[in-house]
């Protein structure tokens, strides 16, 4: 039975997006494939009225179950609401849809967002398939969000060992085209929480800790030059914060060199025409972090619920770090 994410009380990302351009902002992309981290992101963007995107990559929708994550969505739109926030602005979206028949079973499933990644594709072929998607997608009022530019690093299915910058002179031509709603692009992010190889980064010599290669910047602008006021996306934008990484590894963990995008980076760029940003491993590593730290306090402890408050609150503590502090994204949905 096909179900509409209109009734479900979801959002799709036309009209935020719009917002998020015009008022330098970005929306956070959160993924979540269980009920403590949907928790605490429905927390925290209930508390800062922050619209929010929730993500669920082919891993996710293959770990949780694509009927129960559809609830779960529906329940978190419930949730916000006895949380106070009256309209709550949620997407539900596809991270990495990989093949037209993922996109349309999601678009048919409730989601109000998808993504076709296309980009490991030849440009013709990318372009053929994004826009047989958003064919489809349209119809059912679904944005879709595409990719041109390869990525580093492994995200879940997604992995590739060479990053390649978008091609600014390719953009117009691609967007028009496929009529894709949004545009994730490569100018230096990538996925996971190794983001850089340590012969990439620099080391601080006061702290030792690895600096990575600064985002280009000077790529970004001339995507926004190209197409003024168009969406753009930009994934594999955790931090990695070190201090989750140094619990970590206090802790039995063994996380050498993690190292993220740093916060005042993903601050510039939230405020050009980046308007979603994906943070994913950070609440991995917040999860981890608390999980490990309890159970070096509480070796007795067995009941998962003594181990998973503290990690919900981490996690919730971080979303609304994001949300408040790097994105900007506070206050937009009231
Ligand atoms: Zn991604």
């Amino acid at each position: 039975m096909k179900v509409s994410f209109k009734d479900l009380g979801l959002v799709n990302t036309r009209e935020m997006f719009a917002k998020a351009v015009k008022g330098g902002y970005a929306i956070p992309a959160f993924n979540f494939n269980n009920m403590e981290q949907l928790q605490a992101i429905v927390q925290a963007c209930a508390e800062t009225k922050s619209p929010v995107i929730l993500q669920v990559s082919k891993g996710a929708r293959n770990y949780a179950n694509q009927t129960l994550l559809r609830y779960m969505a529906q329940g978190a739109v419930e949730y916000a609401k006895e949380l106070g926030w009256k309209r709550p602005q949620i997407v539900l979206h596809l991270d990495h849809g990989d093949s037209y028949e993922l996109c349309k079973s999601c678009v048919d499933f409730g989601f109000s967002s998808v993504m076709i990644d296309g980009s490991a594709l030849p440009y013709d072929e990318n372009v053929a398939l994004t826009r047989k998607v958003v064919n489809y997608a349209h119809k059912h009022d679904v944005t879709v969000e595409a990719e041109l530019g390869v990525l580093a690093g492994v995200e879940d299915e997604v992995s590739s060992e060479v990053s390649h910058y978008t091609k600014p002179e390719e953009v117009i031509d691609f967007v028009k085209k496929t009529k894709c709603d949004s545009l994730a692009i490569s100018i230096g992010t990538s996925h996971g929480a190794y983001k850089f190889k340590p012969e990439q980064c620099t080391r601080d010599p006061k702290t030792g800790r690895l600096v990575p290669p600064p985002l280009a910047f000077d790529v970004l602008k001339a995507i926004e030059k190209k197409l003024p006021g168009f969406p753009i996306v930009l994934h594999g934008s955790s931090s990695v914060p070190q201090e989750y990484v140094d619990i970590i590894n206090a802790n039995g963990g063994k996380l050498p060199d993690a190292v993220g995008i740093p916060e005042e980076q993903l601050r510039k760029a939230a405020k050009s025409a980046v308007c979603k940003i994906n943070i994913d491993s950070d609440s991995r590593l917040a999860m981890t972090a608390a999980i490990r730290q309890h159970f070096a306090e509480y070796p007795g402890h067995f009941d998962p619920r003594q181990y998973l408050k503290p990690a919900r609150e981490e996690m919730k503590k971080m979303y609304e770090h994001k949300i408040l502090n790097v994105l900007g994204s506070n206050g937009k949905a009231r």
